[in-house]
């Protein structure tokens, strides 16, 4: 595995560990068509799950698994039993996870089995156990007669793949929709740890929210110190002094009036301060309006964010308007 992707499922396993409290051994379920493509694409199993995870794995097979590797093997006719699948690793290898759906113990769908396993609680929607899921892309068996000449028979190989591949994709779908549930799959010989589904990220984001928003914050800090900077050095010092006057004499404004109105009686005012201030040839005044022209930008940037906190009333924008209040804010006393 290239240093790039081991690095990225590093952080992932971390990620689990730090939002849904995954720890290592990480306790894997591997279904029938995990397993198949394993011995298929010549992987051995637990390394291959530890370099995966980046840490201790330790394979999982339910009682429903086993039962559906079983059933899907040719019967010996000298034994009358199944063939043993060579893709079945010894219990050593691969405990078995006891699994009770019914009073007499009589093993389900697989899928549904698997499911069921994850989340025990369709109401609370919760991986308690830290199950990580195992499982693959499924692959034609050998008995299946796929290439059949017969169309009847190569009609039914089709159907058959047709409906474990709708499983395969219901299986994943399924295990998405409840956050922390980390998947592997197998696609064409290859072992993938997918990335945080939307609800997992959904949890992650709201487990971290406090750091987020910090985050968000600082972020938004280093813009509006750059984006100052670099207006410093364009302008030069004496009009950017200028520039900061003007923004403070506005500062109240934008929190206080209606936006047409401040157009308005800003424009004029602003213009004769500046004329006021520094009275200079033709050529540079045009600059200075330039200036002024920006400023306004500026605040009409700002009006954006207030109209939004005026017009809508759901919890987010206010919280993003404030925000942008408290940045404005602060900026104002940094000058
Ligand atoms: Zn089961």
């Amino acid at each position: 595995m290239r240093a790039k992707r081991s690095k990225k499922y590093r952080k992932l396993m971390h990620q689990y560990e730090l939002t849904f409290g995954f720890h290592e051994p990480y306790q894997v379920l591997v279904d029938s068509n995990f397993l198949r493509a394993v011995h298929q694409f010549k992987m051995d199993l637990i390394p291959a799950l530890e370099r995966t995870l980046q840490g201790k794995a330790k394979p999982l097979l339910s009682k429903c698994s086993l039962a559906a590797i079983m059933a899907a093997q040719p019967i010996n006719p000298k034994t009358n039993k199944p063939y043993r699948p060579y893709h079945l690793p010894p219990p050593t290898e691969l405990p078995l996870r006891h699994c009770s759906h019914n009073d007499d113990d009589t093993p389900i769908d697989e899928v549904e089995c698997l499911l069921s396993l994850i989340c025990p609680n369709t109401d609370t929607m919760r991986n308690k156990e830290h199950y990580i899921l195992a499982t693959a892309e499924p692959v034609p068996l050998p008995q299946d007669d796929v290439n059949s000449d017969n169309p009847k028979q190569r009609r039914q190989a089709e159907a058959l793949m047709k409906e474990r591949s709708e499983k395969a994709v219901a299986l994943r779908s399924g295990a998405r929709a409840v956050p922390g549930v980390p998947i592997i799959y197998v696609k064409r010989s290859v072992m993938v740890l997918e990335p945080f589904s939307i609800p997992s990220e959904k949890v992650r984001l709201g487990v971290e929210k406090s750091k987020f928003k910090v985050g968000m914050e600082a972020a938004l800090d280093v813009v509006n110190n750059l984006k100052r900077k670099r207006e410093d050095e364009e302008d030069g010092p004496s009009t950017s002094a200028r520039d900061r006057t003007a923004k403070k004499a506005k500062a109240p404004n934008p929190l206080s009036m209606k936006k047409p109105k401040r157009r308005e009686k800003q424009k004029p005012e602003e213009q004769g301060k500046k004329k006021d201030k520094k009275p200079e040839p033709d050529s540079r005044d045009e600059g200075t309006q330039d200036n002024a022209a920006d400023a306004e930008g500026e605040q009409s940037g700002k009006k954006k964010r207030k109209r939004k906190h005026k017009s809508s009333k759901s919890g987010n924008a206010v919280e993003s308007a404030d925000g942008a209040v408290s940045n404005e804010v602060h900026s104002a006393g940094d000058d």
